[in-house]
């Protein structure tokens, strides 16, 4: 799988060969109808699908692993990205630990189980574009609802060193251009100077961001918002006309991200004496789920590892309890080794992975 090259479109480069999932999703697709799955496709962007192995069991039960084909991008790495050599215990590539390692643990149980029959129901969701715009999650959502399936449990896919991870902030990201009017700078009462609203917008959201602090905790603390980037400006001898600003919100449990997309552009335009238009970059609620779930114990007691959260997003936002009554995430590997110059799985990690899900699968005790 590392050796067929995914990279999420809007980080493809020179040495990222054919970028998307298309390869990955066609290769998924023959191993899972080899492995007797009935498979399904869902077309979430042009040329970048969901594949859905669907597994009948013994039970009424329904179990789902969400595994993303996505990677990001190669032009960082050290030497062949996709080269997927194994060395020093380890499998090396693109797509080793974020987060192909999971998909083949899956299919190699199902191919090991030795005419085993199925205890429960099994869904193997091999999902798009979570790397970019996290958009192939949110589609397999409503998939599940079109269907009126309600997955009992459901393990999100991403390096966790097997730890069940039971939340994280969802993030808001915002760009906002201010209009104004251009005018020779020894004139300026003749324009509109969007660079000074600008600035009256930015001490805007350090007191939002202020306002949060005061605020109490949720289960993953406080929200919180940064002013990440300004451009403005044309020349020093011209009234700028336009500039842009953004923001990124993090976002805790009992928010939603598109309310705060529409409260933060009212904000905007209330503190900035020049008309501002908004365009929303990134919007992903908060996972959280108790880590009293008698799922993410299950896992935590065969993994030997507590609950834990983690600072950045994953696939799980997008699953309520409508669509997956529990949910975690977990998968082999570190994070520390996705998304870098060199990315590496322990080929330890994979048999924990393995052994993990037998248990949750019913196929060991
Ligand atoms: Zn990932």
């Amino acid at each position: 799988m590392v050796r067929i090259p995914s990279v999420t479109p809007a980080q493809a480069g020179p040495r990222s060969g054919t970028p998307g999932e298309a390869r990955m999703a066609q290769w998924v697709t023959q191993q899972l109808q080899s492995l007797g799955a009935q498979v399904h496709h869902q077309q979430v962007l042009p040329g970048r699908q969901n594949v859905f192995g669907l597994f009948t069991g013994q039970s009424q039960k329904w179990l789902g692993v969400d595994i993303h084909m996505d990677t990001v991008g190669v032009e960082q790495m050290q030497g062949d990205p996709f080269d997927g050599r194994i060395e020093n215990d380890r499998v090396y590539g693109r797509g080793s630990v974020d987060t192909k390692a999971t998909l083949a643990v899956c299919l190699e149980l199902l191919r090991n189980r030795a005419g085993k029959p199925l205890p429960h129901n099994l869904l193997i969701a091999a999902t798009c574009d979570e790397e970019d715009a996290a958009r192939g999650a949110p589609a397999m959502a409503h998939w599940l609802k079109d269907r009126n399936l309600t997955l009992d449990e459901l393990a999100v896919a991403e390096p966790t060193l097997c730890a069940p991870i039971h939340g994280h902030k969802g993030v808001m990201r915002q760009k906002y251009r201010l209009h104004g009017v251009a005018a020779h700078s020894s004139r300026p009462e003749l324009g509109k100077n969007t660079i000074t609203a600008a600035a009256k917008l930015a001490l805007a959201f350090d007191a939002e961001n202020q306002r949060l602090a005061q605020l109490s905790p949720t289960p993953l603390g406080r929200g919180t918002v940064a002013v990440t980037t300004i451009h403005g400006g044309v020349g020093i001898n011209v009234i700028p006309d336009s500039t842009e600003f953004t923001i990124d919100r993090r976002v805790v449990p009992g928010e939603s991200a598109s309310d705060l997309a529409d409260q933060y552009l009212q904000l905007a335009r209330h503190a900035s004496p020049l008309p501002v238009d908004a365009e929303n970059y990134l919007l992903i609620d908060a996972f959280y789920r108790p880590p009293q779930d008698d799922f993410i114990r299950r896992i935590a007691d065969w993994s030997g590892q507590a609950p834990a959260t983690v600072p950045y997003c994953t696939n799980a936002w997008a699953y309520t309890p409508a669509t997956a009554r529990q949910c975690l995430i977990i998968g082999p590997g570190s994070i520390d080794q996705a998304h870098g110059a060199v990315e590496w799985v322990e080929i330890t990690q994979l048999q924990k992975l393995a052994d993990l899900y037998a248990r949750w699968w019913g196929l060991s005790s």
